[in-house]
């Protein structure tokens, strides 16, 4: 559990303040996350990595010279925004291209493509390398569909090292990608983790037992067993890491390989000593020369209890890389000469948050801006009450944030919707801030998703007439085309798109036969609620969820039920307005 919090909600704001404050020597907080202190050679290419809070020293620990050179941090588990990395990325860029580095979930890629679009618009080269390191989330036949965990240290750490040694855009690309190619992870946990505030840990592993490749959020594992003793715990990870890592079991004797033993929390370091033990005789025994190993903290889980091995295979380019200097409030390897502290004039500034000039709409338009309003009210009382049950359902397969991260990022659009209303905004202006204050508070899969269906309703509903069946079902059938582009995820793969799809064509429908708007969006609502539950029958087959497919099995997908749960009390608004 965690012993030490103030406001929950609070909770990584507050971190990131006092993380930036011990280290400021190295480090600088700019909006979305942290930057190295002393900026990168003008024209040199930078590495921007990035993901959820909860993981230290990913992401914030490992920014410094030599290692990366900004970090954007995310909500407890959850990635950071669009917003959030786009800014970071800014913050730190030299002239040079940037390098977007992270690791594979479903929100962390849509608000990396996100931010990578967004700068691309600026005239900036960016390119993206995705760690797939987990043997545990997916077949090798589908290594691209794999989680990123610790393995993502060392293809930061060599990206980084040749960015800082002016290799071009292209060679940091190709480099990175060389050392995601050659690491591999598992690992496994004793317990689960606890968020900060919540009384119950995300899953349970029975006393005795060990759950074997869980991800880093407490996603559970993929099956359990009796614990092992250390040596025997070592066996088993290096065995299974050699076998994924090739067919007979083993490298080439004298095959330079690093190795990195990982606490996910609360297993001592101590512990580790004695698992990397036995795994220092195993590799030796096989003729293999271990070259700089890690036996640390890499990325952790929280208060997890349990570790993850890393087995990182190099070649002449990559050992270079991966023994480079490096000073990072996390990670320290070799000597960087500290230069003088930096003066005012390099401090890099905090990046001012773009405020858009709000639109005033119709005078039709601004009354429905004021039903939308209350519509933001009504979700975030049903939000407010059904947290701790997304969060549980979030919990059976996923990571547990789909609570936490609605209530965030339907508070902040209420936020701007209350804003947009006092300057007189239409319903599409309103829409759209709303959106983007619900994307950049939330982040996540759910977040991100939540301000395209925002946004592309807000762009398609406009600012100047009261919208007809026909506007409102073709605004759905708009933000559902979004989604699915955005997402990649099909009607069936147990996403909220099984209600937004059932949900727009039932409006298409209505619109058809000429049905009003009140009693149109009623009825889809009836069927977007049948829908969400029928979403338990489904194998999730994209997202958190898809490693533990079967055990989702019975439980319907939390973004399917909270999606409908807003549908439905927009109904609840919308009757009493037009009755
Ligand atoms: P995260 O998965 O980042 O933890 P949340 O827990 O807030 O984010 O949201 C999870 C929900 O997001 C899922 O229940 C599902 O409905 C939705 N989701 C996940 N991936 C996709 C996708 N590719 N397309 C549409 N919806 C998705
Ligand atoms: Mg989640």
């Amino acid at each position: 559990m965690t012993y030490l919090c103030n406001q929950p909600d609070m909770f990584v704001e507050e971190m990131i303040q006092g993380f930036a404050a011990a280290h400021r020597d190295l480090i600088i907080a700019v909006n979305g996350g942290v930057v190295r202190r002393r900026q990168a050679e003008p024209g040199q290419v930078v590495v921007i990595i990035g993901g959820g809070s909860g993981h230290y020293p990913a992401f914030g620990g490992l920014v410094g010279p030599g290692l990366v050179h900004g970090a954007a941090m995310g909500n407890v588990f959850a990635s950071p925004s669009a917003q959030q990395i786009y800014d970071v990325a800014l913050a730190a860029y030299a002239g040079g291209g940037i390098i977007l580095c992270y690791a594979n979930y479903a929100g962390d890629v849509l608000n990396f493509n996100q931010a990578q679009a967004r700068l691309q618009a600026q005239g900036i080269d960016v390119r993206a390398v995705v760690v797939t390191d987990d043997i545990a989330s997916a077949p090798l036949a589908e290594r691209q569909l794999r989680r990123g965990i610790a393995g993502a240290l060392p293809v930061f750490k060599v990206a980084a090292a040749a960015a800082d040694s002016g290799e071009s855009l292209d060679e940091v690309c190709r480099i990175a990608n060389e050392a995601n190619a050659r690491v591999r992870t598992l690992g496994v946990a004793f317990s689960g983790c606890t968020l900060p505030g919540a009384q119950q840990p995300l899953f349970h592993v029975e006393h005795g037992k060990l759950a074997v490749g869980m991800g880093i959020h407490g996603e559970p594992g993929l099956y359990q067993q009796d614990a092992l003793p250390a040596d025997d715990l070592a066996e088993m990870l290096v065995k299974k890491l050699l076998q994924d890592i090739s067919p007979t079991g083993d490298l080439p004797k004298g095959t330079r390989i690093s190795v990195l033993l990982n606490s996910l929390g609360s297993v001592a370091q101590e512990e580790l000593f004695v698992v990397y033990r036995k795994v220092d005789q195993l590799l030796h025994s096989r003729g293999l020369t271990i070259v700089e190993p890690v036996v640390d903290r890499v990325i952790t889980s929280f208060d997890m209890a349990g570790i993850s091995l890393t087995l990182f295979w190099l070649n002449d380019e990559l050992e270079t890389y991966w023994k480079a200097a490096a000073d990072t409030p996390a990670f320290k390897r070799g000597t960087i000469l500290r230069s003088e502290p930096a003066t005012e004039a390099v401090l890099i500034p905090q990046v001012a948050v773009a405020s858009q000039p709000v639109t005033v709409g119709s005078p039709a338009s601004q009354r429905i801006a004021a039903i939308i309003l209350e519509i933001f009210a009504s979700a975030k009382q049903i939000i407010e009450a059904q947290q701790e049950e997304l969060g549980r359902l979030d919990a059976v397969a996923g990571d547990g944030d789909h609570g936490i991260g609605m209530l965030r990022g339907v508070s902040a659009a209420l936020d701007a919707a209350k804003k947009a209303h006092d300057a007189q905004a239409g319903a599409g202006t309103l829409l759209t801030l709303s959106g983007e204050a619900w994307a950049a508070r939330a982040g996540g899969t759910s977040g991100a998703l939540w301000g395209v269906i925002l946004n592309t309703f807000g762009v398609k509903l406009g600012d100047t007439t009261a919208p007809d069946t026909a506007t409102v079902a073709g605004s759905v059938a708009a933000a559902l085309c979004e989604v699915m582009q955005r997402g990649k995820a099909q009607p069936g793969d147990k996403t909220l798109v099984d209600v937004l799809q059932p949900f727009s064509a039932a409006l298409d429908q209505a619109s058809a036969r000429g049905i009003s708007v009140v009693t149109a969006w009623q009825d889809a609502a009836d069927i977007a609620n049948t829908a969400a539950q029928q979403t338990r029958n489904l194998l999730p087959r994209i997202g958190r969820a898809r490693p533990h497919a079967e055990k989702s099995i019975g439980t319907p997908d939390p973004g399917a039920i909270s999606l409908a749960m807003i549908i439905t009390v927009a109904s609840e608004v919308i009757r009493k307005h037009c009755p």
